[in-house]
């Protein structure tokens, strides 16, 4: 077993439950343990602006997979989820990011671990920090110092209150 991360995010359908259906499937597959999920935020869209929110968390999984077959497996739970991939950076009801894979570095056509993009994104460094501070992420340095260099103004921390207003 070692530990990945997960990045989830939603902004079709109600995308709350969309968000916390993911994280039960996702502590439902096999050779795969939930350890811990983040507080659910929300985001503004990134590239086109006319869709809703985004919103957001980060899991940690312990997983016996290899890293091709995790993607596998996260891209059959979006399907469940009936997403249609329409524009790039566009609305979807799921999308599951591998943000980290143990301490590896991997990239092929299908997969680029590290997520390449994840030290830029306020709603990937806030919910991860939250639940592993103390991380160091393989080419790009500590968890801590690149959150407390990324302006997180644009981020909203949902409480559970919040939660059942997304919802209606
Ligand atoms: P972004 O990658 O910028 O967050 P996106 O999530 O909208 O954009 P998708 O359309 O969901 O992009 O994915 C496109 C492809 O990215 C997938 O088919 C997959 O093969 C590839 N990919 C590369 N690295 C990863 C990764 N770390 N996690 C998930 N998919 C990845
Ligand atoms: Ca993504
Ligand atoms: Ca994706």
């Amino acid at each position: 077993m070692l530990e990945s991360y997960i990045g989830l995010g939603s902004n079709l359908a109600q995308p709350v439950e969309q968000i916390n259906q993911a994280i039960n499937e996702l502590a439902g597959l096999s050779h795969c343990r939930l350890q811990v999920a983040s507080s659910l935020y929300v985001s503004r869209p990134m590239g086109p602006q006319d869709q809703d929110d985004f919103v957001n968390a980060v899991v940690q999984l312990s997983t016996a997979l290899s890293a091709h077959d995790l993607l596998d497996q996260l891209q059959n739970l979006e399907k469940r989820h009936h997403r249609v991939r329409e524009r790039h950076w566009g609305p979807r009801t799921l999308d599951l990011d591998i943000l980290l894979y143990g301490d590896q570095i991997i990239q092929d056509e299908r997969l680029c671990v590290p997520h390449t993009e994840m030290a830029k994104r306020s709603f990937v460094l806030y919910p991860l920090y939250e639940i592993a501070p103390e991380l160091t992420i393989p080419g790009m340095g500590k968890l801590k110092e690149l959150k407390e260099n990324m302006d997180g103004g644009d981020l909203k921390k949902l409480d559970s209150n919040e939660y059942r207003a997304q919802q209606s």
